[in-house]
């Protein structure tokens, strides 16, 4: 079980190390494919040796080698947070046509939350990337049912959509964009329409409490616009490997 996770989280860091480059290069619009890794600052190519996830960031000690500018801290918690999921994954699904499904999900996810934190935005290629690849293995190995799935599409997105309309009649300003709608309603496919409902409830009370405590922390904090992406990301994912506990403790909590 050892070597086998330790596997896992190699290729998790390898893997984790290309989900960079997507967070990278997708907001300026580049090929994640075809070219050489380079230092943002100085622009110079990374040779091999400097480019081995997690182990490079600290040998170099968070710097390039080259312009020795600080390289960002994203990097390899991007690398670190991939090995950790593949790592969970492996452990809960094994090597099967779920793990498939459901990794892709949380490389996604993964993705998803570190552009929408850095641009605001969630990038279209990315969703419909991750439901294409969604529908082609639910065909393949049949992980959840397609009433289940489209379910899921349906009412995650419709929830959010009206979420987000009422948001706009009550604050007058774009408080969710329609971003947060098509992610909400693509993770809603992967998860099934059960799991979706508790895994939004939790990504707003997480998002409530980060807004709370950060209006303690800071006053101009809620004054700019929460993401939402990375709480539903976080609760998606929680969702995704312990959702079932949740509903076994919640229902023995409510029949006492
Ligand atoms: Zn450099």
């Amino acid at each position: 079980m050892f070597v086998e996770s330790l596997t896992a989280f190699a290729i998790g860091l390898l893997i984790g190390s290309f989900l960079n480059v997507c967070i990278y290069r997708i907001p300026l619009k580049e090929s994640v494919f075809w070219s050489r890794s380079y230092c943002p600052h100085c622009r110079h190519t990374i040779p091999f040796y400097h480019n081995i996830p997690l182990f490079s960031y600290l040998i170099l000690r968070g710097k390039c080698a080259n312009c020795k500018k600080k390289i960002s801290p994203v990097y390899p918690v991007v690398e670190l947070l991939s090995a950790a999921a593949t790592v969970l994954i492996y452990n809960h699904f094994g090597v099967s046509g779920a793990a498939f499904f459901y990794i892709l999900l949380i490389y996604s996810l993964i993705v998803i939350t570190f552009i929408d934190f850095q641009t605001k935005l969630i990038p279209n290629t990315v969703l419909l990337f991750l439901l294409g690849s969604g529908v082609i293995i639910n065909l393949l190995f049949n992980v959840i049912s397609w009433t289940e799935a489209l379910l899921g599409f349906i009412i995650s997105g419709s929830i959010m959509y009206a979420l987000a309309v009422m948001g706009k009649l009550l604050f007058k300003k774009e408080s969710m964009g329609m971003g947060d709608v098509k992610f909400s309603a693509v993770a809603g496919f992967f998860l099934g329409w059960k799991l979706t409902i508790a895994a939004l409830y939790f990504g707003f009370v997480f998002a409530l409490l980060f807004a709370v405590f950060g209006k303690l922390i800071s006053k101009s904090a809620m004054e700019r616009v929460i993401p939402m992406g990375p709480f539903f990301s976080v609760s998606f994912f929680l969702f995704l490997l312990w959702g079932n506990h949740f509903f076994e403790v919640y229902v023995s909590i409510i029949n006492g």
